[in-house]
């Protein structure tokens, strides 16, 4: 007969997912109040040519101001809002930043183009095409410095749809990635059938470059059907100067990581394109 300690696991266990499943819905309600509250902020982490250091593009990502305080990641917010819909109108919110932040940067002859994400669900919302026009034309941005970032997750359902979307929007002239290249959906067919212009390699793979041979392996094969299917390609995550090389020898040349720069404010970022535009110019 088992002493009774009163640390039985399985009620810690319920325990656990009853404070998950409470600070979800505090998650989920507080978040319903961030956009009046003016509780998002865009950082911006700057993606560089490997072999000149020089900032090519850049990627817009979501921070979210809970409180004066707390910082919440995207990683813990963005799949609440995808499942609670919310992620629509955040999703717009982050549109409508980045158009302006383009208007601003080339008013400032600062042609840096930008990427922002966009999840399964707004995908799917019959109005992104046209919200997205708008917002171009509103803030008259070039659309060749907007990109967007899909993951394979889109692909799910519904590829007929998708690729109509992503049809329209590239007539458009804006551009597409497919962010997390290799964590996703199985099949490799929708590259030739989607309509694409790059794929960013998920950090994960780049992670172990240099110590790990099946990443390496990984790696070099999306490098070489990238090339083969004439796609650009991103590295993501690249922490350490061994990894850049490796990439770089390999002729992966565009890349974003901490080596590089951090996601920065949009105030740092500007400075930060300013500089490296005077470095390049002389
Ligand atoms: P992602 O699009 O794959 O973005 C890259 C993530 O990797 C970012 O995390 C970035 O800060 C981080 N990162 C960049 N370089 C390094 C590095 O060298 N090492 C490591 N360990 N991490 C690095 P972040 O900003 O926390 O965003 C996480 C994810 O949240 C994004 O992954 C994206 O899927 C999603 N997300 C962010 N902003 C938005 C948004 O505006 N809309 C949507 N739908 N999703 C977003
Ligand atoms: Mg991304
Ligand atoms: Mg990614
Ligand atoms: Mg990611």
């Amino acid at each position: 007969h088992a002493k009774q300690t009163g640390t039985d696991p399985i009620q810690f266990y319920s325990l656990d997912l009853k404070i998950a499943s409470e600070r979800r819905l505090m998650l989920e309600e507080a978040l319903r109040h961030a956009i009046e509250k003016e509780q998002f902020e865009l950082y911006v982490q700057p993606i560089y040519d490997l072999r000149t250091n020089t900032i090519v593009k850049a990627e817009a990502l979501l921070r979210w101001h809970i409180s004066d305080d707390e910082m919440i990641s995207p990683d813990i917010f963005i799949p609440i809002a995808e499942q609670s819909g919310q992620i629509v109108a955040i999703g717009r919110w982050v549109i409508s930043s980045v158009c302006e932040l383009l208007a601003q940067m080339s008013k400032q002859n600062l042609s840096v183009p930008l990427s922002l994400n966009l999840s399964p669900r707004q995908i799917s919302d019959r109005h992104l095409f046209d919200f997205i026009n708008n917002a171009v034309i509103k803030n008259k941005v070039s659309p060749d410095l907007l990109e967007l970032e899909i993951t394979e997750g889109v692909l799910v359902d519904n590829h007929e749809k998708v690729r109509k979307l992503l049809q329209e929007l590239r007539e458009m002239g804006v551009t597409v990635a497919i962010d997390d290249f290799g964590t996703g959906y199985s099949s490799l067919s929708y590259l030739k059938y989607l309509p694409i212009d790059s794929l960013k390699i998920d950090q994960s793979f780049v992670f172990d470059l240099g110590y790990n041979s099946d990443d390496q392996a990984i790696v070099l094969a999306v490098i070489a059907m990238a090339k083969s299917l004439k796609l650009g390609v991103v590295a993501e995550g690249i922490e350490t100067q061994q990894q850049k090389d490796f990439l770089e020898q390999h002729d992966c040349i565009i890349g974003q990581g901490f080596l590089l720069s951090r996601p920065l404010t949009i105030y740092n970022f500007i400075k930060l394109v300013e500089q490296n535009y005077r470095e390049i110019r002389g």
